[in-house]
């Protein structure tokens, strides 16, 4: 059996590595020219499945916390904290030997999952036709592969969905009412001591009764260890389209941007609102984040699966699209070592029942966290009056003084 991997993102090379450790023909495609063709964002956090997922990798994997840690060189706990409007005090998430919890930044670990796997770069996908005997994709640059099943891990705007729901993407995306300003800055000394200080790794601002919501985000901390790159995300419910030209952060200057919020944010103490204050301009985005997700009610059942952004795009405010990318990728290779047992996957019915029973499963997990997503403000908002935590395992923070020292 040969599997077509459409796709070198977290969730296509997850699934190619799964298939490297049971033995399972395939191959990767990918678009961009090569590794660094592409931003790949900042950092993502990995918890409640780092050990399913260790489990479902060759072992022949670096260790997944040293290449991929965005605190090196320090030797600080990875921590994501919450810090909820009117309310004294801090809760979040903390690495411990019970509650594993690994903070990986995003080129590391596309890194860490490129191990011992050959992507063949530079390949567009553009179309696909199968039949019962097997399945064929073509490129942009005219080239073909034939496999036995084609997976689409080609993220949100995913031309194997296209495919497969003979629907553009512009048809199948929802708009998310939700406005985003984004910045990005270097820091070092007291200043960058002081934003880890607030949260090691990151901290979510839940302010919605000053009528907005705020992620910050260490991205990766300098090889001197004595300073780093952070990012910050800024969200509010946006009232009007902000696809429309006229919209005013489509029009806005970087520094009216972040005049914006800055101003939004005065009601802060100086602590939290210190990371606005210290952007420079240029260190805001110009152009505006536009969110968009994707419910699937079904998908046919085909030797063409989907996984991913591709089938369950969601907006970042949860931080699960890669964590449900990562369960999809798991189970996927379950179906197809199962097609592969007694040469199945030449039988089309076969097939078709196991990659349905795959969709039905990833779609209904997928869906119900891209709608949870979506309405992450107002339930900001609801957590913000009830005092409820957003995750289980959230206990309060002792936040102690921050020593820059690298490891040993
Ligand atoms: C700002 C931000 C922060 C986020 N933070 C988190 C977080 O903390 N935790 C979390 O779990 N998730 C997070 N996410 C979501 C996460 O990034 C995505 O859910 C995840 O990357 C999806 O993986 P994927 O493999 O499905 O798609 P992708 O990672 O998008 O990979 C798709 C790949 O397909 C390739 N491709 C596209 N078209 C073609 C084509 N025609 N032919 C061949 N290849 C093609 C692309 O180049 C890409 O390499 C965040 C997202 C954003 C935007």
């Amino acid at each position: 059996m040969h599997v077509l991997i459409i796709g070198a993102g977290l969730g296509g090379l997850t699934l190619a590595q799964t298939l490297r450790k049971q033995g399972i023909s395939f191959e990767v495609f990918e678009r961009d020219e090569d590794e660094n063709g592409r931003f790949q964002g900042w950092a993502i956090a990995l918890h409640t499945i780092i050990d399913e997922f260790l489990a479902a990798l060759p072992s022949d994997m670096p260790d997944l916390k040293q290449s991929t840690d965005h605190l090196a060189p320090l030797n600080l706990r990875h921590q994501f904290a919450y810090y909820y409007g009117g309310r004294e005090g801090c809760y979040g998430l903390e690495d411990s030997p019970e509650t594993p919890f690994i903070r990986a930044e995003r080129s590391r670990l596309r890194k860490w999952l490129l191990t011992d796997i050959t992507v063949n770069w530079g390949k567009a996908l553009t179309d696909i036709t199968q039949d019962d005997e097997g399945v064929s994709v073509t490129f942009k640059d005219g080239t073909t592969a034939r496999g036995d099943i084609a997976v689409g891990a080609d993220g949100v705007y995913s031309p194997a969905r296209q495919h497969l729901l003979q629907r553009p993407s512009t048809d199948l995306l929802h708009l998310v009412p939700l406005m985003a300003i984004v910045g990005e800055l270097d820091l070092s000394g007291d200043a960058f001591k002081r934003q880890l200080g607030l949260g090691h790794s990151a901290y979510n601002l839940i302010n919605p009764e000053l009528g907005f919501i705020g992620f910050v985000g260490l991205h990766y901390v300098f090889p001197d260890g004595q300073g780093g790159r952070f990012y910050w995300m800024f969200m509010q419910p946006d009232t009007e389209d902000i696809t429309d030209a006229k919209h005013w952060l489509q029009t806005s200057s970087q520094q009216e941007k972040l005049d914006h919020v800055r101003k939004t944010v005065r009601g802060l103490p100086l602590k939290l609102r210190e990371i606005f204050e210290l952007t420079p301009p240029e260190g805001v985005r110009k152009e505006p984040h536009i969110w968009r997700d994707l419910e699937l009610d079904t998908l046919p059942s085909s030797r063409v699966a989907l996984l991913g952004d591709a089938a369950h795009a969601m907006t970042p405010s949860r931080g699960e699209g890669a964590f449900h990318a990562f369960i999809d990728a798991m189970k996927l290779s379950k179906t197809i070592a199962g097609l592969q047992a007694d040469a199945k996957y030449k039988d089309i019915n076969a097939v078709k029942a196991a990659v349905g029973e795959y969709h039905t499963e990833m779609l209904r997990r997928g869906t119900a966290a891209v709608r949870a997503s979506r309405s992450s403000y107002q339930e900001a908002k609801k957590r913000a009056e009830t005092g409820e935590h957003f995750t289980s395992g959230m206990k309060p923070l002792s936040i102690e003084p921050i020593v820059l020292a690298a490891r040993g």
